[in-house]
């Protein structure tokens, strides 16, 4: 959907970062998605209070080791199930949207399986998840600063098309950059939105 930025933060909860990103999402009134995981020490009440607020609370895999999640394909399976029954005990609710750890396009599944990542695309649609990449990176997994993922963010929008934002809210660069990349969205016109089943954004499968 033109004109709209899906923010979309992974690899939480995490018991600092997280509740400073809500607490900025809620000072604008701004959804946003959250693709969980089990790594980072983050409560059980961060992931109630994403789902409370309103925010989407989407899958990533439970341990987020691409050991283990690329071994097979049940050991995706496997790991995914951890984080989903997690999820579903704290909000009540089934998750039926996923992030592959590296996106789809990854190539460091190649090390632990050849083809996986085809493989799951295709059998995650057809257990009815829908599965996201993104197309803007900002980079903030690189160890880049505040203003250098505040720069990559903005000047990745476009009013042509949807835009979903790859971030993660473990990164305390994240959460400095994010009030900066709100106003800004805020002040040039664009909404703010949770991903849903309707929006597309897919990237190629490299294995
Ligand atoms: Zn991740």
């Amino acid at each position: 959907e033109a004109g709209v930025i899906h923010l979309t933060f992974d690899d939480g909860p995490n018991n600092g970062t997280t509740t400073d990103i809500l607490n900025i999402l809620k000072k604008y009134n701004v959804k946003a998605t959250f693709f969980v995981t089990n790594t980072n020490g983050g409560s059980d009440s961060q992931i109630k209070r994403e789902f409370d607020e309103g925010h989407l609370v989407a899958l990533h895999t439970s341990s987020h080791d691409y050991s283990k999640v690329y071994a097979s394909y049940d050991a995706y399976w496997n790991d995914l199930n951890k984080i989903s029954e997690r999820v579903e005990r704290i909000t009540g609710q089934k998750s039926m949207y996923i992030r592959f750890p590296g996106g789809s396009s990854n190539t460091i599944s190649r090390h632990y399986s050849s083809g996986i990542m085809s493989t799951l695309a295709a059998a995650v649609e057809s257990k009815g998840y829908t599965y996201f990449d993104w197309n803007i990176d900002s980079r903030d997994a690189e160890g880049k600063n505040s203003d250098q993922i505040y720069s990559n963010v903005i000047n990745g929008l476009s009013k042509t098309h949807g835009n979903v934002v790859l971030m993660h809210d473990i990164k305390r660069t994240t959460a400095n950059a994010i009030e900066r990349i709100i106003q800004y969205g805020l002040n040039n016109g664009y909404q703010f939105k949770v991903l849903d089943k309707s929006i597309v954004c897919h990237h190629k499968t490299a294995n």
